[in-house]
């Protein structure tokens, strides 16, 4: 309980790493906090999405590493121990418990408040406690949503009564099925495919479009269609499902777009996220149910008088990614806390900067194999934003840190370049073992290094990252 009964100077609403890190930050800044939360702390990522997910996917790649070399591919022969990944992925889900995750709560010195949380106009909460109760918490200052997303489902006939599977599923099943539809081609459908194809399910992956990883440059899909589809999975491009029926001993049917039938023991509908805004009060404080809520780059929720309501992470719609919701909860829970002590916005850690990283230079790793690592504007995003722009391409099987790396190493590397201010918009990495590159692109971005500054920055021999060198041996002819 806050100093002063149920009134603290910030409620925060949903536990998970946004809301976390946005209740220290305010903590730390001199606030009493009570943190809401009717599931799990820590949140989607912790149980449902990145942990779990990354602890499936990563026995496939060092499996796949190891197949792509003379000497180790003699002594992988065999297939993955599904069972020993699965039970691997149950340890990094925590076991879907959270009491690591409230203990550090307390060490922080924020109050947990179990419970389904409303707004109940300015300021209130209400709370519907796991015992039936309820209570009502009051801000002195700021009430911060953070309730993130859930998986969205498309209306189709029969969906509801199959029981299909979500990312929820998807992470956290406890067997593999024999066959498995994936419907969408997004990040969530794509690393899915991979992993449940790596632990021995045949794989149909159904994309409505004409490409996979629609957001990232051409090349990037492409090269992820390959992947999965030398590893086995069929990938049908131009196909949606229409309906879904699960008959009586289990075995599930997909109507598809043109006109054939799927069967399945499982399908994933990996179709989108929508907002957990839908009964969180939000007509109480004049904001529409169902709806993001858009923020500045304070957090202030734009479209509240007052400015006491903010919202960061997935619910706010900038950046669906845990990093960039953690990153937003430092800045933002800060900003309260300078608020709220009636001093001018001292964000001195960031530069006196408020959030902006995620708007200009949001890094993606895609974790299949290949794995896809980006940050910042694809080609096609920097000419579309009206800016004069080239991009310089490298294959990374010719960087012999990667030809050492991998046999027969296959990826690509792009830089954006900005030519009017000869600086960095975009890099994209595609191949094996890529992910660990992408900080360094994060930090060319964000600290606008210019090109001419890179030159200085050598990359370490024989290593990936030297495509840093040949890159702008390429852009300077
Ligand atoms: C399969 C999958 C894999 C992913 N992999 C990655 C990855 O590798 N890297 C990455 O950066 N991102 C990844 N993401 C995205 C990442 O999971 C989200 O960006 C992140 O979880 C957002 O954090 P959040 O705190 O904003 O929301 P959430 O994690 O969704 O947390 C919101 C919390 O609010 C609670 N809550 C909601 N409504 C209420 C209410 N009314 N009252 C009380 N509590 C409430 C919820 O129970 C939840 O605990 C992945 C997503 C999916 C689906």
């Amino acid at each position: 309980m806050g100093a002063d009964g149920d009134s603290y100077d910030l409620v925060v609403l949903g536990a998970g790493p946004t809301g976390e890190n946005l209740a220290d930050r305010a903590r730390a800044g001199g606030l009493t906090v009570a943190i809401v939360e009717h599931e799990l702390v820590g949140g989607e990522c912790s149980y449902w999405a990145c942990m779990p997910s990354k602890a499936l996917l990563r026995p496939a790649a060092a499996l796949a590493d190891a197949r792509r070399l003379a000497g180790t591919r003699e002594a992988v022969r065999g297939q993955l121990d599904a069972g020993a990944v699965l039970k691997r992925r149950d340890e990094f889900a925590s076991h879907w418990k959270d009491d690591g995750q409230v203990a550090w709560l307390e060490s922080v010195g924020v109050d947990l408040v179990r419970g389904h949380g409303r707004l109940d106009g300015e300021r209130r909460v209400t709370v519907e406690t796991p015992d039936g109760g309820r209570r009502t918490l009051t801000a002195r200052h700021a009430v911060a949503v953070c309730t993130g997303t859930r998986a969205a489902l498309p209306d189709l006939p029969g969906l509801a009564e199959a029981k299909v599977w979500t990312s929820r599923e998807a992470t956290s099943a406890s067997s593999v099925p024999g066959r498995l539809a994936v419907v969408g081609g997004g990040v969530v459908a794509v690393e899915m495919a991979c992993a449940w194809r790596a632990l021995g399910s045949e794989v149909t992956l159904l994309v409505r479009g004409d490409r996979l990883l629609d957001r990232t440059e051409d090349f990037a899909g492409q090269l992820v269609a390959d992947g999965l589809r030398e590893a086995g999975v069929d990938i049908r491009l131009g196909v949606s499902a229409t309906a879904v029926h699960r008959a009586d001993d289990g075995t599930l049917t997909l109507d598809l777009s043109d006109g054939t039938r799927l069967p399945a023991d499982e399908a994933l509908f990996a179709t989108g996220r929508v907002p957990n805004t839908a009964d969180l009060g939000l007509a109480t404080v004049g904001l529409t149910p169902g709806h993001w809520i858009t923020t500045d780059d304070t957090g202030v929720a734009t479209d509240v008088p007052g400015g006491w309501l903010y919202a960061a992470g997935d619910v706010n719609h900038r950046a669906l990614l845990t990093h960039q919701g953690k990153y937003q909860g430092r800045i933002f829970g800060q900003a309260i806390a300078d608020r709220a002590a009636g001093r001018p916005l001292d964000l001195a850690p960031w530069g006196r900067s408020v959030a902006t990283a995620d708007r200009t230079a949001v890094p993606q790793v895609v974790f299949t194999d290949p794995e896809v690592a980006a940050v910042g504007l694809t080609w096609r995003q920097a000419e579309d934003a009206g800016l004069r722009v080239r991009a310089v391409d490298y294959e990374l099987g010719n960087v012999s840190g990667a030809a050492l790396y991998a046999d027969g190493y296959r990826g690509r590397a792009r830089a954006v370049v900005d030519l009017d201010r000869e600086t960095l918009v975009g890099v994209t990495f595609v191949g094996p073992g890529v992910a660990e590159l992408l900080h360094s692109a994060t930090v060319a971005i964000v600290g606008e290094v210019p090109l001419s500054r890179l030159w200085h920055a050598v990359p370490a021999y024989p290593t990936i990252s030297e495509v840093w060198l040949r890159l702008l041996e390429t852009y300077r002819g």
